[in-house]
């Protein structure tokens, strides 16, 4: 089709134009708060100048052809063109100055001087108006030329590694540099400026600090958060490259104060924050896989503690004895967990190993599954209640590692995310396959325990049987001797050879001695089998102490001891009478052993609310160091060839004082002798009252 070009006629418009042309040449370059503008002869402005955009914020373009009017906030003069000012300036021919109220192009008002003339040609005939407007308020600032600063900038942003993005109040994205446009699988920043927002938000995913998805309207409102600094995760869909951003955005103000841009700067800190993570989840669960020594409890702990920061669903499938069995299952969903696990208990040792699981246990490889398809994820199911579930998860990246005991893969550790939360990368990975690790070593500590548990208590159950094997005849050889010693008091002297009576008194003696050991492997295997059971009942105390002192006062004369006994008043309480018999002896006959046959005093008083027996003797004395140790079972402080015992006597005594609320103390100096001290309550400990919450 053709175009003709219509060509001016010789009417008023073109003859305004030529005026124009002349008039305005230097009236144009006015200061920027004197405005001109030429109107057709109805009000439509004809010209427009640079001073008359700034002032009324239109540009030209915008302007040319508008009713001058309309620019009018004086009710009066917008009423209509032409106003009396008009009307007047064109019947005098003279120019009508006044002060006007004008509005800008978003409303706001200003007051100006308005210098009105009509403009007529050289035969008299009116062409239009010309209007001088001098703004009263303060000179408008040219923008900033933000734009340009960054364009000039660019070289130097485009170089640096943080992303940067510059947007305008209401969003639209005005610069980005390279690094910023590299987040969204884009070459460079021109291209990404030129791209929409709903094109961007199909390049990149973002999540927030706990792996949460931003939706992307979201992310683009982010400008609004200001002064606020947000770690994000964002994964580039087209190259699949994540990173942890630092998100930091200011605003640019002018200089009225007013913000104009906000500029987003984006810091990678993908290496701080994954070392940061998997630092504070590898404390997390090494706590919780030693907090128990129990095989179950440790794994149903490690499954807990990696919800929800490492994953949403945690398995840990366990191999024992070649048969493999399910033991810990946690998820966010704690109802769908909880129906998987009642399933699993109806499956009983039916429990089938899903089949991805099952190649990790034979490879011992970790697997990462980024994406996971749906027949990826449906092969975990292995029966059709499984298969139900495992449709309705919304799992969508998996992490599977080995678990490996003593360098045998006994188990898997798997972990996924659900769709909403940021899939796995090889960091993660790296971390599961290191909590797998440690889960190995905790689970080495836990079988080391359990065999030496297992080891303790058929020590203590073969100490028992063996105690109560020896006892038996050793009561039956016991009075044996007793009736001999009978017999040969009765004998006639002559009769019996002279060196009998003592040698049998020494037989009874080894006989004596030989029981109280069987006893004390006897109270071992009760005391630490929890089976010390105390008869209470009133008892004295002093008369306890006195009987012992009378048993061993032959001892003591052999020892070359002398033994004194200090105690007053009988001292009552409640408490087992054997049992502190037994304490009692085995402090005293510690005085007379390690008593370098030096004087043992033994006292029996009251302090402080509590009744006390004092043994105390002036012998080999105990170096401080071992003065803890001594109460340990079966620790000794003395070389075995010099003293003879099993090393018990003080652990039993010091079981059966707290047993009955009371404690073994003991003060020394090395060299010069012990003071061993019993210190018991009169009557059994209070039981704690109950809360009553
Ligand atoms: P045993 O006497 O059979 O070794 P105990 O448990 O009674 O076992 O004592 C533990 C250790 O405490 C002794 O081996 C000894 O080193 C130290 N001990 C106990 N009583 C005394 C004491 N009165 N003087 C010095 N050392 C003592």
């Amino acid at each position: 089709m053709a175009v003709t070009a219509t060509p001016l006629g010789d009417g008023p418009e073109r003859r305004l134009r030529s005026v124009l042309g002349e008039v305005f040449r230097d009236l144009l370059e006015r200061p920027a708060d004197q405005a001109v503008v030429a109107l057709h002869q109805d009000g439509r402005i004809a010209s427009w100048s640079t001073a008359a955009e700034l002032l009324f914020g239109l540009t030209t373009a915008q302007a040319i052809g508008l009713d001058m009017a309309e620019l009018y906030a004086d009710d009066a003069v917008s009423a209509g063109i032409p106003g009396p000012d008009f009307a007047a300036a064109l019947e005098h021919g003279s120019t009508i100055s006044s002060e006007a109220r004008l509005k800008r192009s978003d409303g706001s008002p200003f007051r100006a001087n308005v210098h009105l003339s009509a403009i007529l040609d050289s035969n008299g005939v009116h062409l239009g108006f010309l209007e001088l407007i001098q703004s009263l308020e303060p000179a408008p600032r040219p923008p900033r030329r933000y734009l340009e600063t960054l364009a000039e900038a660019d070289l130097v942003l485009s170089s640096v590694h943080d992303a940067i993005f510059v947007q305008d109040l209401s969003g639209k994205l005005l610069y980005a540099n390279d690094a910023a446009a590299r987040m969204f699988g884009i070459e460079n920043g021109r291209e990404l400026v030129r791209r929409t927002m709903a094109d961007m938000a199909t390049r990149l995913e973002v999540f927030d600090e706990r792996g949460n998805r931003i939706p992307p309207e979201v992310v683009g409102t982010l400008a609004d958060n200001v002064d606020e600094v947000n770690l994000f995760y964002s994964r580039t869909y087209a190259t699949n490259e994540s990173r942890w951003e630092l998100i930091r955005q200011t605003h640019v103000f002018d200089e009225d104060g007013n913000p104009q841009l906000v500029v987003t700067v984006g810091t990678d800190v993908t290496d701080g924050v994954r070392a940061r993570h998997a630092e504070r989840t590898l404390s997390e669960t090494t706590k919780q896989l030693s907090a128990s020594l129990d095989y179950e409890t440790t794994l149903r702990n490690l499954a807990e503690a990696l919800i929800p920061n490492v994953a949403d669903w945690a398995i840990v499938v366990c191999v024992e004895d070649g048969t493999a069995r399910k033991v810990a299952l946690a998820s966010t969903d704690a109802a769908l967990a909880q129906s998987l696990r009642e399933n699993w208990v109806r499956l009983g040792t039916n429990f089938v190993v899903p089949p991805p699981l099952l190649r990790v246990l034979e490879t011992g490889q970790a697997e990462l599954i980024e994406n996971v398809t749906r027949a990826q994820l449906e092969a975990f199911a292995t029966n059709a209640h499984e298969l139900d579930v495992v449709r309705e998860l919304r799992v969508h990246s998996i992490i599977m590692a080995p678990i490996i005991v003593a360098g045998r893969t006994s188990g898997v550790i798997a972990t996924s995310r659900v769709q909403s939360r940021r899939q796995y990368d090889r960091g993660d990975l790296d971390l599961v396959s290191e909590i797998g690790r440690r889960t190995g070593t905790a689970l080495e500590h836990t079988r080391l325990y359990r065999d030496a548990q297992h080891a303790v208590r058929l020590r203590n159950e073969f100490l028992a049987v063996a105690a109560h094997e020896l006892r038996t005849p050793l009561a039956a050889l016991t009075l044996q001797l007793q009736s001999l010693r009978g017999i040969v008091s009765d004998a006639e002297p002559d009769a019996i050879d002279p060196r009998v009576p003592e040698r049998l008194q020494k037989t009874i003696r080894q006989a004596n001695r030989l029981t109280e050991l069987v006893d004390s492997l006897l109270d071992v295997s009760q005391v630490a089998g929890g089976r010390l059971d105390l008869h209470r009942r009133q008892a004295d105390l002093c008369a306890i102490v006195g009987a012992v002192c009378e048993r061993f006062a032959d001892e003591a004369v052999r020892a070359g001891s002398k033994l004194s006994l200090h105690s007053s008043s009988p001292q009552l309480g409640y408490w087992d009478a054997e049992r502190i018999d037994q304490v009692v002896s085995n402090l005293l006959s510690n005085a007379i052993k390690y008593g370098q046959r030096k004087p043992v005093d033994v006292g029996c008083g009251f302090e402080n609310g509590r009744a006390t027996v004092t043994v105390t003797d002036h012998g080999i004395g105990i170096a401080p160091e071992n003065l803890a140790r001594i109460f340990g079972r079966f620790e000794r402080a003395v070389p075995e060839q010099n003293y003879g015992g099993l090393g018990l006597g003080l652990w039993i005594a010091q079981e059966i004082a707290e047993a009955h609320g009371g404690k073994v103390e003991v003060s020394s100096t090395y060299g010069e002798g012990a003071a061993f001290r019993l210190v018991l309550p009169l009557r059994p400990p209070q039981p704690e009252p109950s809360s009553p919450l």
